[in-house]
């Protein structure tokens, strides 16, 4: 193209003034849109001066507005005009009050934020609460949780709804500083509970009268009532009476007694008391506590037995289950047997004396054990300060279970009837597997 143009220029020579004119009203005409380009140019150039001009006069009135902005007009229609419309000398208030209502909710979300976190603490000073509750409610939560109370399946139906009502009631934190007064009603809400238990509870030593009874009491210790009963008709068979024992051969005796274990200590002391009751006595057993313990191999505890069950009269059976028991129970502190028997005796009327000392030393046998107590099938659980020093698994407890209440017989092969009219089986008798 530019060769082309400078080769014309060339022709315009040549053609003469015509050509040249032509050439010359066309530059012309080609000049005119130029100019007005320029014009246009110029125009261009200058309305943007211009609008800086308007922008820079407007511009201070809006950064004044955009200063006083957030005072005036801000407030007063916040949010009416669209912001896509708002003119544009009108954008820092705009700004401003977008500023502002950032600010509002900035600190709306600050009071929803101290709103939520009052409402925080208040639940979580209520969990803190409910978890530092006295230990009042959490031991009686515990006791409401303790399947035992809810299900001493081990106890005839009057006693599990007693055991009910005792878990909804719910004692329990027999504290150290517990009065005189609340030790009273609670160890005698014991009792009546256990009776509801044991309704058939009674000497598990089989006597006809009172020297068997009192021989028996004698056999017993170190070994299991079940085991005395297994061994004593064949004694009593052979040995009727006080005299018929105190002249027999010893070591005919010892072979008898030899399942009881410490069969030579035991045959001097049977011996022995019936050479009395029979050189003192008459051959008859005293009904008094200070002629009983003159006996050999007998003292308090089992002069108490005899004159309990053999003669009526009320006393306190301290053996080493009561002593167990009345310790978890925290009716005494007393480790001494006397101690304890007139500590205990203290809290009953004389009359219960005797039931009672059935009642603990049943429960001693069946349930609260030495070493490991049934506390999941305990039905007085809820009265027990001891409650969870043995097994707390209902299942696992259960199992823990003695006699009768594991499913077995109890110890008396000639049990009284109220035990059989209760359901209880008599034990199997020696030699039946
Ligand atoms: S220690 Fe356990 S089994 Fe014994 S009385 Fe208390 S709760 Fe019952």
């Amino acid at each position: 193209m530019v060769v082309r143009g400078d080769s014309a220029v060339g022709e315009q020579g040549s053609d003469g003034g015509r050509e040249t004119a032509k050439a010359t009203k066309k530059a012309s005409v080609e000049k005119k849109p130029t100019a007005r380009a320029s014009r246009a140019a110029s125009e261009e150039k200058s309305a943007p001066a211009k609008k800086a001009a308007a922008g820079k006069a407007a511009a201070p009135a809006g950064g004044a507005a955009a200063k006083k902005a957030p005072d005036k007009k801000a407030p007063e229609k916040p949010d009416k005009k669209p912001p896509g419309k708002a003119p544009g000398n009108k954008a820092p208030a705009k700004k401003a009050t977008a500023r502002k209502t950032a600010v509002k909710k900035t600190i709306a979300r600050k009071t929803t934020a101290k709103t939520t976190a009052k409402a925080t603490a208040k639940a979580t000073a209520k969990a803190t609460a409910a978890a530092s509750a006295p230990a009042v409610d959490r031991a009686a939560a515990l006791v409401k949780k303790a399947p035992p109370a809810k299900k001493p399946l081990v106890a005839p139906k009057k006693a599990t709804a007693a055991v009910k009502a005792a878990a909804v009631k719910t004692v329990v934190n027999p504290a150290q500083d517990e009065s005189r007064t609340a030790l009273v009603r609670r160890a005698r809400r014991i009792n009546r509970e256990l009776a509801e238990v044991f309704p058939y509870a009674h000497p598990e030593l089989d006597f006809d009268n009172p020297f068997q009874l009192v021989v028996a009491t004698v056999l017993s210790a170190q070994t299991t009532d079940l085991r005395v009963n297994q061994t004593t008709p064949a004694l009593f068979a052979k040995y009727p009476t006080p005299e018929d024992l105190a002249a027999a051969n010893p070591e005919e005796v010892e072979e008898i007694l030899r399942p009881c274990g410490f069969f030579r200590a035991k045959t001097r002391s049977v011996m022995g008391l019936s050479r009395v009751l029979v050189q003192e006595f008459g051959g008859e057993v005293p009904g008094r506590l200070e002629d009983l313990v003159k006996l050999p191999g007998v003292g308090r505890k089992t002069a108490f037995v005899v004159l309990g069950n053999a003669f009526g009269r009320p006393g306190i059976t301290v053996d080493t289950h009561f002593q167990r028991l009345v310790r978890r129970w925290r009716w005494t502190g007393e480790t001494d047997p006397d101690k304890i028997e007139a500590a205990v005796g203290a809290l009953f009327p004389k009359s219960d004396w005797t039931d009672l000392s059935h009642h603990v030393i049943w429960h001693g046998r069946r349930i609260c054990h030495a070493r490991k107590p049934a506390c999941g099938a305990c039905p007085i659980a809820p009265l027990c300060p001891a409650y969870g020093e043995g097994e707390t698994d209902p299942e696992k407890a259960r199992k823990l279970l003695k006699y009768e209440k594991g499913g077995l017989p109890g110890q008396r092969l000639k049990p009284p009837q109220a035990y059989l009219d209760a359901g209880g089986r008599p034990a199997a008798p020696l030699g039946a597997g």
